[in-house]
């Protein structure tokens, strides 16, 4: 595996490739690896000739310093996860590489990107846009892979390929879980082993929803009571939306996917955990 450090080099090894005809599968990541990054890695591999797995800390899409400042860095550990997933091009560049200067461009894709995330975390996709934006001209891959954990984010993420008329197929893969059901992430390694244990009620509330028979509006509240009534979890928001747009839903037969999705403080730092679940 080859860690490329500057967007020239970059693009000299990709357009070697490309004249040779060979498929090009990108996964864009902030590092702290885990199992979840690695089932996009391993399906990329699968289904590409190359694999080039971005490691890049956005500092545009944290709208929170201390967020960004609390962020685990583990780059050799990162290396060697990408080398045995097969990865061929681990691009992990400075911020100076990426943003020579500031980033102005301005990106708008309601509802996706004004609801929920887009409303708790002004400017969090805006960044997540002008990153992955950027990454799909360096890069030019044939497919793209993204987490579900994020589901908002991929919602966003296709309106903004659309728009720009990228060429490229957006891969979304399925959120991969501890044995307790808490959605792997990298912000779990902020939490303690009693707030993990906490942490593991998020996808367990939500599971037991799917089959209450409860309206929308009603099923909504009870993810909330349930979770809130648990020390140590406090809800933020839980919402059921249109699973392509993202719309809010009154009722079960208002589209054609229903998701649920669920944003947590958990423990005393408190650490922000993101999850969601499909109703339909
Ligand atoms: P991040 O490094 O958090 O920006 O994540 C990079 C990519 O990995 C995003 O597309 C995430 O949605 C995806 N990802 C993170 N955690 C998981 C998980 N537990 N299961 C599946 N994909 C994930």
């Amino acid at each position: 595996m080859r860690v490329i450090n500057t967007i020239q080099d970059l693009k000299t090894c990709l357009s070697e490739a490309r004249k040779a005809g060979k498929s090009i599968g990108l996964v864009p990541t902030m590092g702290a690896l885990h199992e979840g990054h690695a089932s996009l890695v391993r399906r990329s591999v699968r289904e590409n000739d190359i694999t080039v797995v971005s490691i890049f800390l956005n500092p545009t899409q944290f709208n929170d310093p201390k967020d960004l400042e609390r962020y685990p860095r583990t780059l050799e550990a990162d290396s060697r996860l990408l080398e045995q997933c097969g990865a061929q091009v681990a691009f992990a560049p400075s911020v100076k590489e990426i943003y020579p200067e500031p980033d102005t461009r301005h990106f708008s894709y309601p509802p996706t990107d004004s609801v929920m995330e887009g409303e708790r975390r002004p400017g969090h996709f805006n960044g997540v846009c002008q990153i992955v934006s950027k990454l799909f001209m360096m890069v030019e891959p044939t497919r793209a892979y993204f987490g579900e954990k994020d589901f908002q984010q991929i919602c966003v993420i296709r309106r903004m390929a659309d728009d720009l008329g990228f060429r490229l197929e957006i891969v979304p893969c399925p959120v991969v879980r501890e044995e307790s059901g808490l959605a792997m992430s990298s912000r779990n390694t902020l939490l303690t082993a009693d707030e993990k244990v906490l942490a593991a009620n998020i996808y367990r509330v939500m599971k037991e929803s799917l089959s209450k028979g409860l309206s929308v509006r009603e099923t909504e509240a009870w993810v909330v009571n349930e979770l809130n009534s648990i020390d140590g979890l406090e809800v933020e928001y839980y919402s059921i939306v249109d699973g392509d747009t993202l719309a809010s839903v009154n009722d079960w037969n208002d589209a054609p996917h229903i998701v649920g999705c669920i944003t947590v403080y958990c423990g005393a730092t408190p650490i922000r955990l993101i999850d969601h679940i499909r109703y339909k």
